[in-house]
């Protein structure tokens, strides 16, 4: 008798952290549904990988969302695993960031997770699934710069407890991981040349992660390994969260 693959739904999968999640997952026997808003560079990274399918959404717009629920219904009846991955970054303080950027970066950051992990909430209850939510040390520690999004990935913190106290009972855990500085498309965009030379210092391990060494962890987050674990945020972040240094 042939048992089916777990099922990994992960979003923002594209490129980056979410590419790197989706690879590693593959390498574990899991079917991996990549959802990502970017269509072309979606369809791009799937061709290159078996065992994935790819779906077009956009994890802000609740009618997108509730598509994808139906169709992974359709197509799979379970989730195993939900990584609420995809984000969106803005590097400016509360005196020049306009109110159409804040919902903007609150939309997909925090309204995505929200939504995400609510729709697939009956999918992840038929495999009692864990979800991992991506934050950043941006939501542990405040800064000058960052007011939408640092605000937006604390409330992602808050959120997975809420999310690991309200559905441990269905044997669904939830944890949040904490990534420091990554060099990914999104990190090119707003990590300047004096951000980067400051996180170089402040970082004990002195540089930035790989997408695979963040992967790992919340592979990690979503097996069997760690299945008394929920709740809880990760700081996969070369020690700077434990230094008590401000961010640049
Ligand atoms: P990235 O820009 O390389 O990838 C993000 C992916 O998310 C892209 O493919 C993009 O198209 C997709 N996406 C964005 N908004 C979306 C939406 N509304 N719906 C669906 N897909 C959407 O970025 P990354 O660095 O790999 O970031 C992944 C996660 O890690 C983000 O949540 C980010 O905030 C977090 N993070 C990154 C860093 C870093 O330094 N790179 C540090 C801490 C946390």
């Amino acid at each position: 008798m042939t048992t089916s693959p777990p099922i990994a739904v992960v979003t923002g999968a594209a490129r980056g952290i979410g590419l790197a999640t989706t690879r590693l997952f593959i390498e574990q026997g899991f079917t991996v549904v990549m959802v990502d808003r970017d269509a072309p560079e979606l369809e791009k990274a799937a061709a290159t990988l078996t065992g994935t399918e790819p779906l077009v959404c956009d994890v802000s717009e609740p009618d997108q969302v509730a598509e994808l629920a139906r169709e992974l219904t359709r197509r799979h009846g379970r989730v195993d695993a939900l990584v609420n991955n995809a984000g969106v970054a803005d590097f400016r303080p509360l005196e020049d960031t306009d109110y159409a950027t804040w919902r903007e970066v609150m939309a997909t950051n925090l309204d995505g997770v929200f939504l995400t992990s609510q729709a697939l909430l009956p999918l992840l209850k038929v495999a009692c699934g864990a979800i991992v939510n991506i934050a950043s040390i941006s939501g542990l520690r405040a800064s000058t710069l960052r007011v939408a999004y640092g605000t937006s990935k604390a409330a992602v913190i808050h959120l997975t407890q809420q999310q690991a106290a309200e559905l441990g009972e269905h044997g669904i855990r939830a944890n949040c991981v904490a990534p420091g500085p990554v060099n990914t498309k999104l990190a090119l965009a707003v990590h300047t040349a004096d951000i980067r030379a400051a996180y170089h210092d402040a970082i004990p391990l002195n540089r930035y992660g790989s997408e695979r060494e963040i992967a790992e962890v919340i592979v990690f987050l979503c097996s069997a390994k760690a299945a008394y674990v929920t709740g809880q945020v990760v700081a996969a972040d070369g020690g700077f969260q434990s230094t008590g240094v401000g961010l640049p």
